[in-house]
């Protein structure tokens, strides 16, 4: 039998992003002995990418704000598909998870008063995100880290170990969760420097493994975001929501085509950058939909007022949701409006005073003159389209963040919890929702623990999570995984990408399908230390069954709402408001069902005006809305 190192926790926290950090604190807080696990570099996580901040109401800039306003941007921008009560917790308790940050050591960037300084971003009616220049996850996990070297410090006083109740397990993936019957047991992986394995037992199990961006070949995320904890959960036994919303940030650099798909942060339309054709026409006015009308300006006089005067005049549409930029863009372009590499202009140049600009972005200023070699003081940005976020992920109970559909023990936060963000995520809305959830999914693990007793692995179920991960190296012949990433790439790139059609999504679906016997029979050479390949090899089978999750879910809603966007089906319906599509394994494939959404409490529903909710409810619904007590 292949060795296995073997340690024992109350709560295992799969990932180090904000969301895991976040949770094992909470974890570690209510005295539980914890661990860490994290496929990158501790530190290394997409939350230290995030550039532009934190949406929280705390009302510093505008006084106006409140979580009421928070919550009704968030519902609207997810199209109304948002689990309610997640966009409610969301938006009452992301101030308090802010304050809290900084007496973990977080230095925001402050108002000329002293508060918590807060900036515009799309889809939010006042200025919201704090945020620490545009680097505020890299403030977000460097507190975060902190807080956990203060509290391995308290540990090593009480107990002479610094790792007595929380220990960090960098640079290891987990490959697979371990039941007994329908209880967690514990997580199984391997260490990707020695590729030696280890078996984590543990009676509850937080999966903060963030998204799925690597299905696509253009992308703003990283190497590891490859649906692990999305396959993890399913393959547990939970259910998977939402999976056909994924999010196209409008601005990915478009050139050179080495640097595809990084990120253009949204912070610089919130500061004032304006996107142009190359005719040279502020194009987004003509994109502004009926359900945004009332909230856009319809001028560019009005929209330039709006940066100095926002109470007396309305939002300029560049900062309309992400969606709607994304989808305005890929026309422009496609109506052969686009710039030389295919992409639309963004410019802060003509907008701002270069220092300024060197001020407010710096990240981006370093990120073009060092990788296009543009200055963007003085020239503007070619941006288009690209793969950021995936708004599906695990189905929780919104208030304990546990899995939904039959697994006991495990909990979901951050990016691959599905349910908060609807059909479209506002920007910022990220580094918040990792913050309350990963506080609450941390909190509900520990209190689970208290009564889980100690579930076992088998030596059964132990010997098969071997095998299967030792499978790539012990097999030859089978496909090389690199070529097999490239050919899911094209497929989901090609067939389920910004704009869908059916024909495209069936043919989507027959090609996976074709590809799961190969990923089932994929081989890696070499050995087991420090070997991408065979690491590939494992992520691939997690890619291609969240893929599928995704282009069933794509091809079964026919409707285009938020980040699903049906050539075939342009318009909303107000009937699939009301469904959610829950992808489950069946076998081997996967399982579509479609499941009513959680009404919203009276005086939620009552946030919202008639003239409004008619855009979005059934006439069924329109007449329980007039119903509702004053
Ligand atoms: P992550 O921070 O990605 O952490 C995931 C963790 O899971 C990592 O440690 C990873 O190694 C680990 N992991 C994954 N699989 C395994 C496995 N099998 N075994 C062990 N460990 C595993 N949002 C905002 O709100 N505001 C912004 O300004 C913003 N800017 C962004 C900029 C960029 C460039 C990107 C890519 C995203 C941005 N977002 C922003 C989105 C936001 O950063 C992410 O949604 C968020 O950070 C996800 O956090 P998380 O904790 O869920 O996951």
């Amino acid at each position: 039998m292949t060795r296995t190192e073997r340690h024992r926790y109350d709560v295992v926290v799969i990932g180090a992003g904000g969301a895991g950090l976040r949770a094992a604190i909470e974890a570690r807080l209510a005295g539980k002995r914890t661990a860490i696990i994290s496929k990158s570099l501790f530190g290394k996580a997409h939350t230290v990418m995030a550039e532009g901040g934190a949406a929280a109401a705390m009302g510093n800039v505008n006084s106006r704000d409140n979580w009421m306003v928070h919550f009704r941007d968030t519902m609207r921008g997810g199209k109304f598909l948002n689990n309610f009560r997640m966009a409610e917790l969301h938006a009452k308790e992301a101030p308090e998870r802010i304050w809290e940050l900084e007496t973990y050591g977080a230095l925001f960037d402050r108002t000329k008063d002293g508060r918590i300084s807060q900036r515009n971003f799309g889809g939010h009616e006042y200025p919201r995100l704090a945020h620490v220049g545009d680097r505020t996850g890299l403030e977000m996990i460097r507190t975060l880290q902190q807080k956990i070297v203060s509290l391995q410090q308290e540990d090593h006083r009480e107990f002479g170990d610094y790792d007595a109740r929380l220990r960090v397990f960098a640079e290891t993936t987990i490959t697979e969760l371990m039941l007994d019957g329908d209880r967690i047991a514990g997580a199984f992986g391997y260490y990707r420097e020695s590729g030696e394995l280890v078996l984590f037992e543990a009676p509850a199990v937080v999966l903060a493994t963030g998204g799925v961006g690597k299905s696509y070949k253009v992308t703003s995320n990283s190497w590891e975001y490859t649906g692990d904890g999305h396959a993890l959960a399913l393959r547990a036994g939970a259910n998977l929501i939402n999976m056909e919303f994924l999010q196209f940030h409008p601005t990915g650099m478009v050139w050179p085509p080495s640097v595809k798909g990084i990120l253009v942060t949204e912070s610089v339309r919130g500061d004032g950058g304006v996107l142009k054709n190359s005719d040279g026409k502020r194009f987004m006015f003509g994109y502004v939909p009926d359900v945004f009308r009332k909230q856009y300006a319809e001028t560019e006089e009005e929209a330039d007022r709006w940066y100095d005067d926002p109470d007396n005049n309305r939002r300029p549409p560049e900062l309309l949701p992400r969606d709607e930029v994304a989808r305005a863009i890929n026309t422009e372009v496609k109506e052969g409006r686009g710039t030389p590499a295919g992409g639309v202009y963004l410019d802060v140049s003509t907008r701002m005073p270069a220092e300024t600009i060197r001020r407010r972005l710096p990240s981006m200023y370093h990120q073009f003159k060092e990788l296009a070699d543009v200055d963007i003081t003085a020239q503007p940005m070619e941006v288009g389209p690209t793969c950021h976020y995936v708004m599906g992920g695990v189905e929780v109970d919104p208030d304990t963040a546990a899995a939904l559909g039959g697994v006991r023990g495990l909990f979901a936060a951050g990016e691959v919890s599905g349910g908060m963000h609807g059909s479209n995520r506002l920007g910022g809305n990220s580094l918040s929702d990792l913050l309350v959830f990963g506080k609450r999914a941390g909190e509900h693990a520990a209190a689970y623990c208290d009564t889980a007793g100690r579930p076992r692995v088998s030596a059964g179920d132990l010997a098969a999570a071997v095998s299967t991960a030792l499978g790539p190296l012990e097999r030859a012949g089978g496909d090389n995984p690199y070529h097999l990433q490239q050919e899911l790439q094209a497929i989901m790139g090609d067939l389920v990408g910004i704009i869908r059609r059916e024909s495209e999504l069936s043919e989507a679906l027959k090609r996976l399908h074709e590809l799961r016997a190969r990923v089932a029979g994929v081989s890696a050479t070499g050995g087991r230390r420090y070997n991408p390949g065979w690491h590939l090899a494992l992520d691939l089978r997690n890619m291609l069954v969240v893929s599928e999750c995704t282009a069933r879910a794509a091809l079964e809603r026919t409707e285009s709402r938020g980040g699903h966007t049906r050539e075939d089906f342009p318009a909303m319906d107000p009937a699939w408001r009301r469904v959610n599509l829950v992808c489950a394994l069946d076998g081997d494939g996967v399982r579509l069902t479609r499941k009513a959404l959680p009404r919203m409490r009276p005086e939620l529903l009552r946030l919202f005006d008639r003239t409004e909710m008619s855009k979005y409810l059934t006439d069924e619904e329109l007449a329980e809305f007039d119903a509702l007590p004053e």
